[in-house]
C-alpha cells in the first residue's frame, strides 16, 4: 500500500478463493489504509449481497462505509443485472454518459429487481438467512469428525466445507451432483454451499444427509 495505489476491492467473504470470511478487523483496517492514502475502497457484494451472508450487505457485518460496492446475481433473482452504489462524492465523477452500457439502467431489470427486493423484504429473508445459516453451519461443522473434513467456515447462507488434503475434491462434487446436490469447488479443497435463501431447516438437513453419506464414505 503506497500512494500509488488508486483503489482497493475486496469481498468480505472471498467467494471464489474459497469462502474466506474477511477477519475480525481486516475491512476496518483497510478503511483506515485507504483513507490514509486517497485511495478509494470499493467492496465487491455480488456474492455476498442481499442477505446471502445473514446481513443485508457483507459489509454490514462491519462498522466500515465503503466508497462504492458493487451488486449483481440475487439482486434480481436471477434476471441478469448488475449495479454500482457509491457515495455522492464518487458520483459527481461520473456524470451522465460518462459511464454508459448498452443495457444499462433497463427498466425491466430495475423492475425484477425491486421485485425481489421487496420480496425479500416481506418475508425477512435476511433474518431467514442469518437464523438457517447458522443451522447449515452447525450442521457442517458436524461432519468433521469424517476423516475427509478438515474445516467448516463461512457466514449465513454462504458456507464452504474444507476437504482434507489428499482427497479428489473434483470427484466429490460429481459424486454430490449424481446423488443430487449441487455445489460447487471454492479455492483448493472448499464445496460452497450457497443454497437459496427460502430454503429451510428440513431442506438443510436433507441435503447435508446426502453429504454426509458421501463425504463417510470418503477414507
Ligand atoms: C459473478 C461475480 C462477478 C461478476 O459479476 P458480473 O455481473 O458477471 O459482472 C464479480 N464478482 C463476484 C464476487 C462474482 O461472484
Amino acid at each position: 500500500m503506497g500512494p500509488d495505489v488508486a483503489g482497493v476491492i475486496v469481498e468480505t467473504v472471498q467467494g471464489e478463493g474459497g469462502v474466506l470470511p474477511a477477519p475480525a478487523g481486516f475491512l476496518e483496517g483497510l478503511r483506515k489504509l485507504t483513507e490514509a492514502q486517497g485511495a478509494l475502497l470499493m467492496i465487491d457484494e455480488i456474492q455476498t449481497g442481499v442477505g446471502r451472508t445473514g446481513k443485508f450487505l457483507g459489509i454490514h457485518h462491519s462498522t466500515v462505509e465503503p466508497d462504492a460496492l458493487s451488486m449483481a446475481k440475487a439482486l434480481a433473482g436471477g434476471v441478469p443485472i448488475g449495479a454500482m452504489l457509491c457515495s455522492e462524492k464518487l458520483a459527481q465523477a461520473l456524470p451522465p454518459g460518462s459511464h454508459g452500457s448498452t443495457f444499462g439502467g433497463n427498466p425491466l431489470a430495475s423492475a425484477v429487481a425491486l421485485a425481489v427486493l421487496d420480496e425479500v423484504e416481506k418475508r425477512d429473508l435476511v433474518g431467514h438467512s442469518a437464523s438457517v445459516g447458522a443451522y447449515l453451519g452447525e450442521r457442517l461443522e458436524r461432519l468433521m469428525r469424517y476423516p475427509a473434513v478438515s474445516g467448516a467456515r463461512g457466514q449465513g447462507l454462504l458456507r464452504a466445507l474444507e476437504l482434507s488434503e489428499g482427497v479428489d475434491a473434483r470427484a466429490v462434487v460429481a459424486d454430490l451432483r449424481e446423488a443430487g446436490v449441487l455445489v460447487t469447488l471454492a479455492g483448493q479443497r472448499a464445496l460452497r454451499f450457497s443454497p437459496p435463501l427460502i430454503i429451510t431447516e428440513e431442506q438443510v438437513d436433507e441435503g447435508v444427509g446426502v453429504v454426509e453419506q458421501v463425504i463417510g464414505k470418503l477414507k
